[in-house]
């Protein structure tokens, strides 16, 4: 992407302000950064990264960069082991982050008139209340449920007219099988689904689609970074906009920290440019996609990144390739009579790696057995690697109402 000296002068502004914070995170980490130096974008990608264990260190309100009064609110990134980070957020902060969302339901075609149920969990995580606040400054009904509770949710969709659906793309999953299985979807009013936090297939998203009858919308966002809401994709789904007036995001190779051509595939590196309370600079998600070149054919102006297509942590070596979750989507996308569902085991047998690929199935007998050779071929020729393929029947995987795990790494 190309920075623009207006975006150039906002974070020289942004870096002069953070020196001034006693004790700030970023008045140490950049103390010998001249921020009137910084006047190319090659100046501006010689800063050092910010990363997830920085902000850990920071614990509990080291990353604070204004006065203890003008901060209203704080949320927390779910980190599963380890210290918790903390996000510190200004009026200003919440505003903008509800305005963005707004943006993000108008890019979906959501209006005043609908009425949202909002599923993902409320508290120190930011996604409950990140669709209440732009669904409530849209003029929207909000439905606040919160995760869970699959009986009330279905009732409360039937019961109150339910248009819209914000969801983890797990849990939209869940309900949309429910919903199925129980044969009341001619009794719901749904129209769309948008899907937030997961990096989740096409075919994932095809079956939801098709299940539930609605238009899907991905929306992106972390907790460092204001929350879902950042950028949605729209009706040419064809990746998400990006709000590229509140965060200038990089796309970088992983291994060197170089920035990559528009459309190859490398980290997702974001810099705010509006935030007050948490500003963060460089910071890495280790989210794995793409620019997206070219106008899209909405007409939205905002610059596309593709679909979350993985996790740099996610990303497995094996026999000398990158394997990461999307790919393995992708790869499963085509093969007519595989469903979106699929795990992958690597482990380390008699010297060799071994790669297991299990994936759910309807077909059985003679039909099954021709379908794994065929995922088998697919994937060889694809990715490059060999797998051993175990087709299982529908519903045999695990599913979850959390962020989902599907490559396991037994190797060490
Ligand atoms: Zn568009």
């Amino acid at each position: 992407m190309q920075m623009t000296e207006s975006v150039l002068s906002v974070v020289r502004g942004q870096i002069a302000r953070l020196q001034k914070v006693p004790n700030g995170f970023y008045a140490q980490r950049l103390r010998d950064v001249d921020p009137a130096a910084i006047r190319t974008q090659a100046d501006f990608e010689a800063l050092p990264f910010t990363d997830k264990d920085d902000l850990r260190a920071a614990y509990p309100l080291g990353l604070a960069a204004v006065p203890e009064e003008q901060i209203v609110r704080i949320h927390s990134s779910s980190g599963t082991t380890g210290t918790p980070v903390i996000i510190p957020y200004t009026q200003k902060d919440v505003d903008d982050w509800a305005l963005m969302f707004k943006r993000c339901y108008e890019i979906a075609g959501v209006t005043a008139k609908d009425r949202v149920q909002i599923t993902p969990g409320y508290g120190l995580w930011t996604a409950g209340i990140g669709f209440q606040a732009g669904c409530e400054l849209l003029g929207a009904m909000a439905i606040p449920m919160g995760p869970g509770n699959t009986d009330k949710q279905i009732r409360f969709m039937e019961d109150i007219g339910t248009t819209v659906l914000g969801a983890t793309s797990s849990y939209a999953l869940l309900l949309a099988e429910e919903i199925a299985r129980r044969g009341v979807r001619d009794r719901l009013k749904l129209k769309k689904g948008i899907i937030g936090s997961e990096r989740w297939g096409e075919k994932m998203r095809r079956r939801i689609a098709s299940e539930l009858g609605v238009s899907l919308y991905d929306i992106y966002g972390l907790t460092e970074i204001y929350g879902p809401g950042i950028g949605i994709s729209c009706d040419a789904n064809d990746g998400m906009h990006m709000f590229d007036d509140y965060v200038y995001f990089e796309i970088i190779d992983p291994k060197t920290g170089k920035p990559v051509p528009d459309g190859t595939i490398g980290e997702l590196v974001i810099t705010t440019l509006q935030k007050e309370g948490a500003p963060l600079i460089r910071y890495r998600t280790h989210d794995l996609t793409r620019v997206i070149p070219g106008d899209c054919p909405c007409g939205c102006a905002y610059p596309r990144i593709d679909t979350i297509l993985g996790r740099t942590d996610d990303m497995v070596k094996v026999k000398g390739v990158n394997i990461f979750p999307g790919q393995v989507d992708e790869t499963l996308r085509d093969v007519e009579g595989v469903s979106s569902e699929y795990q992958v085991m690597i482990d380390h047998v008699e010297g060799k790696d071994c790669i297991t690929l299990f994936f759910e199935t309807e077909w059985e007998g003679e039909a099954r057995i021709a379908l794994a050779e065929r995922v088998k071929q697919h994937f060889k020729a694809l990715v490059g690697v060999s797998v051993v393929p175990k087709p299982v029947s529908m519903g045999e995987l695990p599913r979850s109402e959390k962020k989902s795990t599907r490559i396991f790494d037994n190797r060490y």
